[in-house]
Order: C-alpha cells, then structure tokens, then sequence
C-alpha cells in the first residue's frame, strides 16, 4: 500500500479440504493476504494459484468457485436480507434459491427485513450465507466469528467443518478467536510484519505434554510440600481443587507411584494440553 508493505515472502500452499487458519497479530497482513487471495487487491509482486491456475490470469472461471467473507461485509442496506441474496445470485450468475443459505445462518425468520435492521451479528450471518450462497469449492474467510453469539458460533464451526469433511471445502480463515481456531483448523500459519513464521498441523500444536500435569489429590497442599522437595520435580503449584506439577526427569507413571506409596489418595491425573495460545507465545517469543 504505497510505502507499506504489508506482506513480503509469502509462501505458504493449502490442500484441498484443507482448513487453515492466518494467525498474527494486528497489522500482521491477514487480512491483505485473504484479499489477495480473493482478488479484491493484486500484488505489487507474486503469484496466486487457485485450483492449479494463475488467479490473476483466469480470475473469471476461478471467481464463480470461490465464496468470499470480508473483514465488514457490506449490503444493501434498503433491501431485506433475501433480497440482497437474490441480486449476489444474480451477480455469480446462478439460479439458487437463497433460503437454503439464509436457512443455514439462522435468518431465515427474518429474510424479509431490511438489513439496515440488522445488529452486528446479523450482517456477519448475513455475510455468511452471501459467502456459502453457491457453495464453492474455497471460502476465504476474514474473522468469521466476530460479532456471532455462542450458539451461532457453535453453529458455524459444525457448518464449516462439515462442508470441509463431507464436501472437501477448502477454507483459508482469519482469526482471534483462539477457541474457535482449535475447533476449525487443520492447519495454522503464524504471520508477523507481513512474513511467515511458523506453519504447523494443529493436532501437533494442540498435543498433550506430558512433562506437564494436573493432579486432583485429596490433600493438595500436604501433596504439593512433598513433591517440591523431590530432585525429579522441576515445579510445583497449587491452584484451587488441584496441583500442578512440571517433571525434570520423570513420567507421569512415576508420579503416581510416589504418591501413592506416600499414601495420598488420587482422585485424577491430567496430562497438561498444549493451547494455541501457549503455541503463539512460543512462536512469536523465539
Ligand atoms: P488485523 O488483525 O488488525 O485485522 P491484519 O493482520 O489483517 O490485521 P492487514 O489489514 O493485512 O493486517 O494490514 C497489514 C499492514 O498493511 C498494516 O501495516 C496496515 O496498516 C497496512 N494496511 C492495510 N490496509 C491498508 C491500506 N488500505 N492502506 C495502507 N496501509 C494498509
């Protein structure tokens, strides 16, 4: 954008039915990839290829296959959400009947109210059901669970994620909602001032550590006094119903038996789960 450049180096390639998630912080250059994958912006440099063809080449046959969710998306306010539906249909040149989408973003019940009525929320569902309205092949999605309510978010990920399973969608996504993120993706890429700086499979990132663990046991602070002194525990904290232990050189099973044999009853041990959250830190703290 002028003197700004907002993404440089990118390189990063998405399977079909694949979902991944851009990750970063704001400024990051989320949102100017997802609009570049789009089309929406071209690139001062480099290429985007969707479904093996040059994008800017052959934007016309690749656009009809793509649904595509902005950052703010923006309606005809004076027309009802179903109306503003049929002119989207109309302008991807298909015959589809509208309610079906409306239907799957819970606004059927208000398709004939003008959208200038809308809260927050409702223009993001409304943006939805615009995104999946002819059922493309790639949805690029820029913060698709801002402004939902919990239960349309649920919603939403069951939706997203059957489309992905069942009909092998692809979806490139944006998003803060780091909840949301561990529920949708298969795939994260962490941007930073426009560059790539890690890319990962979520189920690697999300993983159980096991050097890491909760333990519920009936005297938590008499357990938690005993463990400190012991050479093979690096950390030991009480929290409320439980206590958490970092190992040095031990496992989860030698644990078990040391209590045990102190004769502490255990009522649950829980390996720690890495979050996405503690991932971010790392990537971006190294
Ligand atoms: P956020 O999480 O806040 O949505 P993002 O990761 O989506 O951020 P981008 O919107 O892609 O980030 O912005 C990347 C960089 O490009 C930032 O430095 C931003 O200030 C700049 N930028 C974005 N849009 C424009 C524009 N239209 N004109 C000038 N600079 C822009």
């Amino acid at each position: 954008y002028g003197s700004v450049v907002a993404v440089s180096g990118l390189n990063l390639v998405v399977e079909k039915g694949e979902a991944i998630c851009l990750l970063g912080a704001n400024g990051a250059g989320k949102t100017t990839t997802l609009y570049a994958l789009a089309g929406t912006i071209l690139p001062t440099t480099g290429t985007v290829r969707i479904f093996g063809k040059d994008a800017r080449k052959e934007f016309v046959s690749i656009a009809g296959r793509i649904g595509f969710l902005p950052e703010k998306p923006a309606f005809f306010d004076f027309l009802t959400a179903r109306e503003n539906l049929i002119m989207a249909a109309r302008l991807a040149r298909k015959d589809i009947t509208v309610d079906k989408a409306l239907d799957r973003v819970g606004l059927l019940h208000v398709a004939n109210a003008k959208v200038k009525t809308f809260s927050l929320g409702m223009r993001q569902r409304l943006g939805l059901a615009q995104a999946i309205l002819t059922e493309p092949d790639l949805l690029i999605l820029d913060e698709p669970f801002t402004g939902l309510d919990p239960e349309c978010t649920t919603e939403m990920l069951k939706m997203l994620r059957s489309f992905v399973d069942i009909a092998k969608v692809t979806i490139v996504f944006s998003s803060h909602l780091l909840h949301e993120v561990e529920t949708l993706a298969d795939r994260v890429a962490v941007l930073n001032h426009g560059r790539l700086l890690a890319c990962d499979q979520i189920h690697s990132v999300l993983a159980y550590d096991s050097s890491e663990v909760d333990v519920l046991v009936d005297s938590p602070a008499a357990a938690a006094n005993r463990l400190a002194s012991q050479p093979w525990v690096e950390r030991v904290s009480e929290e409320p119903n439980l206590i958490r232990v970092r190992l040095k050189d031990a496992t989860t099973h030698q644990l078990i038996v040391f209590l045990m044999s102190q004769g502490f009853v255990l009522l649950g041990v829980i390996p720690r789960r890495r979050t996405l959250r503690d991932y971010l830190m790392k990537v971006c703290n190294t």
